[in-house]
């Protein structure tokens, strides 16, 4: 049977990075066995639906690169994908659990369970309360089937029989065990007839022939429902196998890594910016933070995957050759933001300078920077190697859009002295004429230059690079004035006279 899996977020506000990471684990593992991937949005939460979540699922997969085969969005023969489109399914399948008596109708209503909550400490619904509430299975047929027509409200809740052991076979974790007395009767199907999350789940997954669940590990305790309701259903032999993903931590300390912890550490924790109701609400994301897609998956890849051996650096398609569940860990894995710019650094240094010129590009006409996709092929080599954000083309590399507007002075004094800066006016007279004017043939020159007149490029390089870059961490400094080209050069040359 071909592999199956989906990635089922519920649109609840932006997409947090632990959910990218659980896509493309889905996706590689889906690709890497020449299987489907499909999205499937979980919405039956209507009181939790946040608007434009879902287009920022989409558009995260999309900006990432991870395309789903089949889902909202993408086609496909199984679906609707969307589960607020499915409705009708669920309702059918709950009643029909009832029929085959692993599920129930309870009539009680929200008061009267408050009554007993407050009643009782840790009150749920359960194999020992439901005997004294009100429902299908304490009721005559007669006083269900009134009650029914009637039009009562009520919701279908699972029948977790005692004294059972429910193994699952985690992936990840290996066997896991759960006692049904601690389980409660879940609730299936609402009184407004929306499904809840757990029968909603497992008929999709069901329906849509899922053969593998990767997903979360906070998702865990509700597998043994789970594992239930396939059973109720009589769909044990083709449960799908189960892997549950290790959580992701905070860089430092302990704990889940939370949406809050995005402004508290000053990172990302989001794929792409959003923006919530309020701005506590808003986040910044990884792509608006200026970081490469590649590099954003080749960082999650490694979140909790460990590959045995040295090599960090996997192109998605390596991803897909090498990535086994096998391999990932149980404990959590530590979000480390330092790696995540490591990474981000080698990728844009690795990258095609037109490619590094069409992310540039957006970013210059922001600052108001006029410039040929040429000139930001020279700006993306000569800079790549000295940035660790893409907007750092345009702000570390600001002075090859505009004149200096700061000079490292300190350096400046130590070198400026009256006789240096008589031959720096004869340097620039040079530059005037120098011909070619390229960077092989000018650093040459103006080296020679430096010799002739006794001095070492100590003396005057620095110098150079100030009057063009304002700071000694610039580019080489010929090819930064082969870029800027002759006049902007000399006139640079020029100002950095009236420093003294
Ligand atoms: N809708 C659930 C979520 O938001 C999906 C959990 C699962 O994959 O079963 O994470």
């Amino acid at each position: 049977m071909s592999v199956r899996v989906r990635f089922a977020p519920s649109p609840t506000g932006a997409l947090h990075i632990g959910g990218v990471r659980t896509a493309l684990y889905n996706y590689l593992f889906a690709k890497q066995q020449g299987g489907t991937f499909i999205l499937r949005i979980e919405d039956t939460d209507q009181t939790r639906y946040v608007p434009g979540a879902e287009e920022y699922i989409i558009e995260t997969l999309k900006w990432v690169g991870l395309l789903p085969d089949e889902g909202v969005g993408f086609g496909g023969d199984k679906g609707p994908y969307r589960q607020s489109d499915r409705k009708e399914i669920y309702e059918r399948y709950a009643h029909e659990l009832v029929q085959r008596g692993h599920a129930y109708y309870a009539f009680d209503t929200p008061e009267e369970l408050d009554v007993r909550r407050q009643g009782e400490e840790n009150f749920t619904y359960n194999q020992l309360t439901r005997s004294g509430l009100s429902n299908s299975l304490t009721l005559s047929a007669e006083e269900v089937k009134s009650r029914l027509d009637a039009g009562a409200p009520f919701v279908i809740r699972l029948k977790v029989d005692p004294g059972r052991e429910i193994h699952i076979h985690d992936l990840i974790r290996g066997d896991v065990v759960f006692q049904s007395s601690e389980l409660d009767d879940k609730v299936l199907l609402k009184a407004d007839g929306m499904p809840t999350y757990h029968l909603a789940n497992i008929v999709d997954d069901h329906l849509m022939e899922i053969t593998h669940v990767i997903r979360g590990e906070e998702w865990l305790p509700s597998t043994a429902h789970h594992v239930l309701l396939y059973e109720g259903f009589g769909w044990t032999d083709t449960m799908p196998r189960f892997s549950h993903l290790p959580l992701i931590l905070k860089p430092i300390g302990n704990g889940k890594l939370s949406k809050r912890d995005g402004a508290k550490f000053g990172m990302p924790v989001f794929p792409l910016e959003w923006k919530g109701a309020t701005p506590e609400d808003s986040f910044d994301g990884f792509r608006n933070t200026g970081f490469l897609p590649e590099a954003v998956i080749n960082f999650l890849a490694l979140l909790g995957w460990h590959p045995g051996g040295d090599q960090e650096i996997f192109t998605l398609d390596e991803l897909i050759q090498t990535f086994s569940v096998d391999q990932i860990s149980k404990s959590g894995a530590r979000f480390d933001y330092e790696k995540a710019k490591w990474f981000n650094q080698k990728y844009i240094q690795a990258a095609d300078n037109a490619v590094l010129a069409s992310y540039i590009r957006p970013l210059a006409n922001s600052k108001g920077y006029a410039a040929t996709d040429a000139y930001l092929e020279q700006v993306a080599a000569l800079m790549k190697e000295r940035v660790t954000f893409l907007p750092d083309f345009v702000e570390t590399g600001y002075y090859l859009f505009e004149p200096v507007r700061e000079y490292d002075k300190e350096t400046f004094q130590k070198k400026w002295t009256p006789s240096i800066a008589e031959v720096f006016n004869e340097l620039s007279g040079m530059v005037a004429t120098f011909e070619p004017f390229n960077g092989l043939a000018l650093e040459e020159a103006i080296k020679h230059f430096i010799h002739e007149k006794g001095l070492k490029p100590g003396d005057m390089l620095p110098l150079l690079r100030i009057a063009l870059a304002g700071t000694m961490k610039g580019p080489a400094v010929f090819d930064m004035a082969v870029a800027l080209g002759r006049e902007e050069t000399l006139r640079r040359l020029q100002a950095l006279t009236t420093l003294a």
